[in-house]
């Protein structure tokens, strides 16, 4: 009798010890999603023998020719891998990785589909029959945007891959929706929009540096932000920019303000999370809205 109280006791204390351990330690991960547009978390293996975490001990990977983010992840490595909204889930996957010691290996994995609604939006013609000096302006901008989220800043660990939200406002679940503006088909919706009054404060999503700053065509004033390894985040439509290239922010350092500049329907933040080069869903990284902040599709 007193032996079983005594192993009742037992399990309760290690349950909430459990339960402790949990709460004190965070993740520092997004969500996995091993879906277009969402992130795989890849084991690549133990982290080895103590003292392993040395730079130099660490593997690399390469997925679609692009460097992907490793870290250490209790006692193993972690790959964070971005996978392209217009990856194919019927087609195997292949992360390419090169261990510390130089040995070379493929590791496959799968996807599993998941199916886009589309979104029929109306904006301002000039924004979807362009002029040919737009067009010109737009491929510009398009090349060169394309040349900054490829940043891989190698000595810039991120402490976490946890976002906090970057305005108070109703969050869409729009990402990834198959768009036509206009009537006409365009690319999918690369982030999430958050509705909000215009001049409300818009506030990095982590730590990291000011990578570019600009006035685009289609995401109007516009702030990205380089949290590290690949990790960035793009803030759209901006009023106001409140920061400058090449400051380091903190999480919560104003970064500009709302506004409905570029390509949109209204007021909004266009909020868009990169890994290895490919936008994914920032929802995955973000804390769970709150029934106030809870999401409906909102404009552009
Ligand atoms: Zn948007």
């Amino acid at each position: 009798m007193r032996r079983r109280d005594a192993l009742a006791c037992g399990l309760t204390l290690s349950s909430l010890f459990a339960g402790r351990r949990a709460e004190a330690a965070p993740s520092t991960l997004p969500q996995a999603a091993a879906v277009p547009g969402g992130v795989a978390l890849l084991p690549l293996g133990p982290l080895g023998p103590l003292g392993a975490t040395a730079p130099s001990a660490r593997p690399s990977a390469r997925y679609q020719g692009d460097t992907v983010l490793v870290r250490p992840q209790g006692r193993e490595w972690l790959a964070v891998v971005g996978i392209p909204l217009a990856a194919d889930p019927a087609v195997p996957q292949t992360l390419e990785v090169v261990e510390a010691d130089g040995r070379e290996r493929r590791l496959s994995f799968e996807l599993k589909p998941k199916r886009y609604a589309e979104q029929h939006l109306k904006v301002a013609p000039r924004h979807v029959e362009l002029s040919p000096q737009d067009q010109a302006r737009t491929q510009q901008e398009r090349a060169h945007l394309r040349e900054v989220l490829k940043r891989y800043s190698a000595d810039r660990e991120p402490a976490s891959l946890r976002l906090q939200l970057p305005v108070e406002g109703r969050r869409s679940s729009s990402f990834g929706l198959r768009r036509f503006f206009n009537g006409q088909p365009r690319n999918p919706h690369g982030g999430m929009d958050i509705a909000a009054p215009t001049g409300r404060p818009v506030h990095s999503a982590a730590a990291g540096e000011v990578l570019d700053t600009g006035d685009y065509f289609f995401n109007g004033q516009t702030v990205i932000v380089d949290h590290g390894q690949g990790f960035l985040s793009l803030y759209c439509h901006l009023s106001a920019i409140d920061t400058a290239q090449g400051r380091q922010v903190e999480a919560g350092t104003l970064l500009g303000r709302i506004g409905a500049t570029g390509r949109v329907t209204g007021p909004h933040l266009h909020f868009s999370v990169y890994l290895n080069a490919q936008s994914v869903d920032p929802a995955l990284f973000l804390p769970a809205p709150t029934a106030a902040g809870q999401g409906r599709k909102t404009p552009a």
